[in-house]
């Protein structure tokens, strides 16, 4: 532990577990948050007209940033080495864990590009009919997130249960509304009632307000799923080295169940035309595709322009 550098020390200290236990939770919590959010969604669930919903986090913060935007680009995502690089990183980080010996990054990295290959998803797709440029490009990027997980995190140690890339899912209205997500790296477990897990969220760039929004969306998936929290969300900036924690308690559960409906509720009425996307002009109109088409976001990037 003493050959730890102090950003791991830091993050070591932020994640441990307290010195007093915490309490457990109430029986019927998860079964409870589930009753809120079925009743609070009800109407809306009547819009879908017997299709399928799916909502992850990048759903829920697109929605909630713009609406316009979230109507416009639904059908948008495609892989490319920036997109598949936390992927590749989180396979590589979770190969690390039981890897015998040093475990150097660029190693893990071409393991987990091995494997991934492998799979039966639209990453393996992108993966197999990559071009060597993007290939190199996607290798560089997801080992130098590797390298930075290495020396920003505590060696993970396997008597804490590390997991990485979990997929998390609650399906609602009998599958008809489901809300998912793949936590980047969990420790611990619960002891009964009692908390225990910490979802950790593995960032690279800057912090935004909207990485606690998602780790605590996936806070609530986790409490429905399992009846009991987190005891603390963390999201691990990789570029500086610090860590942004939150501990879960119900406060924190109702408002990212008050956010989930909202969000959920927007998404249901403007993609069944049930009313017109409203448009949010915002930081976001900087990268958005749809501002050469998108009179709002020009004026607003004008106007801050002018002012700059
Ligand atoms: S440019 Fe801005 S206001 Fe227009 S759709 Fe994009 S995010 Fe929304």
């Amino acid at each position: 532990m003493t050959s730890m550098n102090p950003a791991q020390l830091r993050v070591l200290e932020l994640l441990r577990k307290p010195r007093d236990p915490l309490s457990p939770v109430r029986e019927d919590l998860g079964v409870s948050l589930l009753a809120e959010l079925e009743d609070a969604l009800a109407g809306s669930v009547a819009h879908l007209g017997g299709e399928r919903m799916h909502v992850n986090k990048h759903l829920l913060a697109s929605v909630h940033t713009c609406e316009r935007f979230t109507l416009g680009t639904r059908d948008g995502f495609t892989w490319s080495a920036r997109t598949a690089r936390g992927s590749v990183a989180h396979k590589a980080v979770q190969l690390g864990v039981n890897w015998r010996g040093e475990p150097r990054a660029p190693d893990l990295v071409d393991e987990a590009l091995g494997r991934l290959v492998d799979g039966d998803d639209s990453l393996a797709g992108y993966l197999a009919g990559m071009s060597e440029a993007d290939r190199a490009e996607l290798r560089s990027e997801a080992v130098n997130m590797v390298n930075a997980f290495h020396e920003c995190f505590p060696p993970l140690q396997a008597s804490w249960k590390p997991s990485t890339e979990t997929a998390v899912r609650v399906d609602a209205f009998g599958g008809l509304l489901r809300l998912h997500g793949r936590i980047d790296l969990a420790l611990g477990g619960p002891t009964g009632l009692v908390p225990g897990k910490v979802l950790i969220d593995l960032k690279t760039g800057v912090s935004a307000a909207q990485h606690r929004d998602d780790l605590r969306f996936y806070a609530l998936l986790e409490t429905i799923r399992l009846g009991v929290p987190p005891r603390l969300v963390a999201t691990c900036y990789l570029d500086s080295g610090r860590v942004d924690c939150e501990k879960v308690n119900e406060s924190v559960l109702d408002a990212s169940l008050a956010r989930t409906v909202d969000g959920v509720r927007k998404l249901t009425e403007i993609q069944h035309a049930v009313r017109a996307a409203t448009v949010s002009t915002g930081p976001a109109c900087g990268w958005c595709p749809l501002r050469p088409d998108c009179s709002e976001g020009r004026a607003w990037i004008t106007e801050r322009e002018g002012r700059s």
